[in-house]
């Protein structure tokens, strides 16, 4: 029987709408055998899905996804297999935090200039963390009527260049590579394909990523297709990465984003539990 991995996934401690238990629960009746939990900027639920995942027998892996600016843009890292209490990194995660609050006044602010009624609350009161995502924005202009679906209230109110979109200066690749290993992890870009850089930009990045000592990269994630899956094949293979592949699942509200119902790696892939026990 083959092993099935799913590497990114998110709960309610950030802009996930299940509890850790319930997406554990979830993971072992999909016959998921190896979770990695992996919250925006907070490693909160992960005692709570430690605990589900003993219960269940799948194994947890501590997991955290990193809000990281470089170049001026905003790059996500996971970090895998982290002491998730170590305090450097829950030091630097607090601080990511605090930028997150006080960005999301500003969006509040604009969004109410913008003519939305109640925007800051309103997205306060969809937010069950210690973390204000811009998900719990969108989630507010739906429930309001000022968008149709997430989607829409990305693309009309929170995307750069629209009436809520306030830039954010997030922590340097350096720093957060430093956090992750510091804490015993595993660094992975998180879905490479959604990231506006051209081929040689993002080569660039991969460069510096490999060169701090950046691990893995997702070849596999939750919105990616065949093409991409081998183009960012050829792409770890260039700059000897290893493969994860994560559904970045969010809740079943996304019912194109199931846990653990990834496509299997092209040929050629190391993956990233090469050496893991
Ligand atoms: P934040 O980290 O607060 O800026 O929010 C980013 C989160 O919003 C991502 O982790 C996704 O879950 C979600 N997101 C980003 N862009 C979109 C989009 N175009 N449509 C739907 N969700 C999005
Ligand atoms: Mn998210
Ligand atoms: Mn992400
Ligand atoms: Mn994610």
């Amino acid at each position: 029987m083959h092993t099935v991995y799913d590497l990114h996934t998110h709960t309610l401690k950030s802009d996930g709408t299940l509890t850790p238990t319930e997406l554990v629960h979830r993971a072992a009746g999909l016959d998921v055998h190896v979770l990695a939990l992996t919250d925006h900027d907070v490693t909160d639920g992960i005692p709570e899905a430690q605990i589900a995942a003993e219960q269940r027998g799948l194994k947890l892996v501590p997991g955290v996804e990193v809000s990281v600016t470089w170049s001026g843009r905003t790059i996500h890292v996971i970090g895998l297999g982290i002491q998730h209490d170590e305090d450097v990194l829950a030091d630097g995660l607090a601080g990511l935090r605090q930028m997150r609050n006080q960005r999301g006044c500003e969006i509040g602010e604009r969004l109410e200039r913008a003519g939305v009624e109640n925007a800051y609350a309103g997205a306060r009161a969809f937010a069950h963390g210690k973390i204000l995502s811009r998900t719990h924005f969108a989630r507010y202009l739906v429930e309001a009527g000022y968008a149709s679906d997430i989607g829409k209230a990305f693309r009309k109110y929170l995307l750069r260049g629209k009436a809520g979109y306030v830039r954010c200066e997030w922590i340097g690749l350096e720093q957060c590579l430093g956090w992750i290993h510091g804490a015993g992890g595993q660094a992975v870009i998180a879905h490479p394909g959604r990231y506006p850089m051209g081929s040689g930009t993002l080569r660039r990045f991969l460069g510096e990523f490999r060169d701090g000592g950046g691990e893995g990269i997702e070849v596999v994630c939750g919105n990616n297709n065949q093409n991409e899956a081998e183009r960012f094949t050829r792409l770890a293979d260039d700059f000897g990465l290893l493969a994860s592949c994560g559904s970045d699942f969010h809740g079943p509200e996304q019912a194109w984003r199931e846990l653990g119902r990834l496509p299997k790696f092209p040929a050629g892939c190391t993956p990233i539990w090469q050496n893991w026990n």
